[in-house]
């Protein structure tokens, strides 16, 4: 465990948090315990509270975030807990383009009254701090899905908690790898542990993670009152998906840096849109949804999926999805790096761009998904 003058660095944490206690015969990974119930008289009573495969996923979860972490059967039932901790009436100041389900989520609390919904781009501070007067929550995310903008962290905590503000922060993108906002002061974090943490795209789960053992408790309580408790199993995988998350994220890290500066040159490529660290980009395809199409379906390397922070290189358009953000341009491709050869991504990518112009020239128009992906 680590000490407070020697911490643990991060890749130590990823593979030695939430093991069993050390001794003779003791299991090495926390077992999978497919229990509702359990012999009343001690402290674990019914799953949905607590239980013992899902206590040791947040206790890695908790110690790789610097907090107390509980998790939910997807990362909207975390984003949906949150919100539910909003007083009534509360004030909201959130991304234009936050993920799709939360960003409609907020703009239907605020259709119904339960909470006053303030927009504002995650990247510009004076805004974020004007919009924080007599809000409840600054909710952030940063960078954020899929314009890959980013939040000036310490600024916006310090403008929400001025004005009494709790801040969250979504920290699905960068990944405790890369980023604790709870050690840059924020009140809680939110993760899709469907992303980075499974990292195999095998589970859906969240997490939210607390600074505050009171707030915790009151997190933890939503989680049994709302009852989105994940599997024994699924947290089983995702404490599995964490033990690589450093040399995952490292390895696609160093993937995105190369082809994000190769394809600043392409001529098929716009703009690209990376923050310079994280395994996530966009490139905004010249040509417009048609042949943003087209490169999403000659890859053959790349897989064209919605998700992202699997060991594979998927990628989509944002767009095809009608609930997206419309500040998100209709050409933009989202990529998400994996873990493959960083030659063979290149160059499955590159000669897709190439060949899109006339793929997209004899294919049906874009075709539009059902509702808002991930
Ligand atoms: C995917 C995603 C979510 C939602 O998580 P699910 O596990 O799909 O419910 C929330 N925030 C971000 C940034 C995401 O990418």
């Amino acid at each position: 465990m680590p000490q407070d003058d020697h911490p643990l660095s991060i890749e130590t944490l990823v593979v030695s948090a939430g093991r069993p206690p050390v001794g003779p015969d003791q299991p090495l990974n926390a077992p999978i315990v497919p229990a509702s119930a359990f012999h009343a008289g001690g402290s674990l009573e019914y799953a949905r509270e607590e239980s013992p495969t899902t206590s040791a996923l947040e206790q890695a979860i908790g110690l790789l975030e610097h907090g107390t972490a509980t998790a939910f059967s997807s990362g909207m039932a975390a984003a949906n807990a949150a919100m539910d901790l909003i007083p009534p009436g509360g004030v909201v100041v959130a991304p234009s383009a936050a993920y799709t389900g939360v960003a409609v989520r907020l703009r239907e609390l605020d259709a119904i009254g339960r909470i006053r919904l303030r927009i504002v781009e995650a990247d510009d501070t004076e805004a974020i701090t004007t919009a924080c007067e007599g809000a409840a929550l600054l909710w952030l995310e940063s960078p954020t899905n899929p314009l890959l903008q980013v939040a000036d962290l310490p600024a916006c905590i310090a403008a929400a908690h001025s004005a009494g503000a709790l801040v969250l922060v979504d920290n699905t993108f960068a990944t405790p790898v890369l980023q604790n906002p709870l050690a840059l002061g924020a009140d809680l974090v939110l993760h899709s542990v469907t992303k980075a943490l499974g990292g195999h795209s095998d589970l859906m789960m969240g997490a939210l993670v607390a600074a505050d053992p009171d707030l915790a408790e009151r997190v933890r309580i939503r989680r049994v009152l709302l009852g989105a408790a994940p599997s024994a199993f699924d947290c089983f995988l995702a404490l599995r998906g964490i033990r690589t998350l450093a040399i995952r994220v490292e390895r696609a890290q160093d993937s995105a840096r190369e082809i994000t500066r190769r394809l600043e040159a392409h001529p098929m490529v716009e703009r690209v849109r990376y923050p310079g660290f994280g395994t996530i980009a966009a490139i905004d395809v010249a040509g417009g949804a048609a042949v943003a199409e087209a490169v999403c379906g000659a890859v053959v390397v790349w897989t064209h999926a919605t998700s992202l922070g699997g060991v594979e290189s998927l990628l989509e358009r944002r767009r095809r999805w009608p609930l997206e953000s419309t500040t998100v341009p209709e050409g933009l491709v989202r990529l998400s790096f994996g873990i493959e050869a960083v030659e063979d991504l290149w160059s499955d990518l590159d000669s897709a761009l190439t060949g899109a112009p006339a793929a997209a020239a004899s294919a049906p128009g874009p075709r539009r998904a059902p509702s808002g992906g991930a």
